[in-house]
């Protein structure tokens, strides 16, 4: 068996502890790197913190970029979800599936992961992780170098491509172990271990299940589009996004060949990005809205509009929209 091992690696310093870990015993490790659904399409990896990171202790990370197939299980979490929409069991499950395949790819020995028994609530008690194990299929070719001490020794480590005197017993909450490995590999930034995903935030996961409940058609632009903006649900099959300032207003300019309308002001205000059908009234909405957040003063009152089908209009805008209104509209 070759001594190389896949590490799914995040950024966070648990990961990056596992790379030191394991590398330092003369492993070749490739760290796999999920892109989240979140992502810009345009998101170039090699210029996120996570890279950096991983480049400074010299691992090199093989990524892939969570689609559809990845957003079905989202949509349908056998486990269910956690506190809000992130269904972290299976998430972990179909990385690690990802993982298995570069691993049989690759020929390699393993696959590790940065996890610690007991640190985590749900997808980190011991018996999550053996069940997990389980479910992909990687029954003894799953390794946990920061806690592999207080775990069956895995086939990597019975067939001595890794030293399991030299891995870890790490447990429990107290971060402790893992601060005193940070200074002795020399490791001083890394991704914050707070948190989780952006299915995690209270605001965002409100969005994902309008998403998922209203336009089961989305696609992926739709999902990252989820992070930019005010959204406002006007009609129960017409959603809007509302840009907050100059960034945003160009951002979803620039996916204005998948709205179903774009509507855009001469005075200083809000690009809007329409998702579903407009009907009658719809228009006069999102004047009102684009006016709430915009600056007639600052040329004038018209708003553009190109919608799906080719057509424009140049729609006057009259009265703003009240904020108790607004707020009853807001996803
Ligand atoms: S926090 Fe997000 S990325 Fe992490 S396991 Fe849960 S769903 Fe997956």
């Amino acid at each position: 068996m070759k001594r190389k091992g896949i590490l799914l690696y995040s950024g966070g310093l648990d990961s990056l502890l596992a790379a030191k870990v394991l590398m330092e015993q003369g492993i070749e490790l490739i760290g796999l790197h999920f892109i989240l659904p979140f992502a810009s399409p345009d998101y170039h990896p090699e210029e996120s913190n996570s890279v950096k990171y991983a480049t400074r202790i010299g691992l090199s990370l093989s990524h892939f970029r969570c689609g559809m197939e990845y957003l079905e299980m989202v949509k349908n979490p056998p486990h269910g979800y956690g506190k809000e929409m992130n269904p972290c069991i299976d998430c972990k499950i179909y990385f690690l599936r990802k993982a298995a395949e570069l691993m049989v790819r690759e020929k390699a020995s393993f696959v590790a992961t940065g996890e610690v028994i007991g640190q985590r609530p749900m997808s980190q008690m011991k018996n999550m992780l053996l069940h997990i194990e389980k479910s992909v299929d990687l029954k003894g070719y799953l390794l946990r170098p920061l806690s592999a001490r207080i775990l069956e020794p895995t086939i990597a480590e019975q067939g001595g491509i890794v030293d399991r005197e030299k891995l870890y017993g790490i447990s429990g909450r107290s971060r402790t172990v893992q601060f005193e490995l940070a200074r002795k590999y020399d490791i001083e930034e890394y991704s914050s271990p707070a948190g989780g995903c952006l299915f995690t935030d209270r605001n965002i996961a409100a969005r994902v299940r309008d998403l998922f409940e209203r336009h089961p058609e989305f696609n992926p632009v739709d999902m990252y589009l989820l992070t930019i903006g005010r959204h406002y649900r006007i009609a129960p099959e017409l959603k809007i996004i509302v840009g907050r300032n100059e960034r945003e207003n160009i951002e979803l300019e620039k996916y204005a060949g998948m709205a179903d309308a774009m509507f855009v002001p001469e005075f200083k205000g809000p690009s809007i990005f329409a998702k579903g059908a407009l009907n009658d009234g719809d228009c006069e909405t999102i004047c009102a809205v684009a006016g709430r957040y915009g600056n007639y003063e600052k040329g004038g009152t018209v708003l553009n509009a190109r919608f799906k089908n080719g057509g424009i209009a140049s729609l006057e805008c009259g009265p703003k929209v009240d904020d108790t209104t607004l707020d009853a509209m807001r996803i």
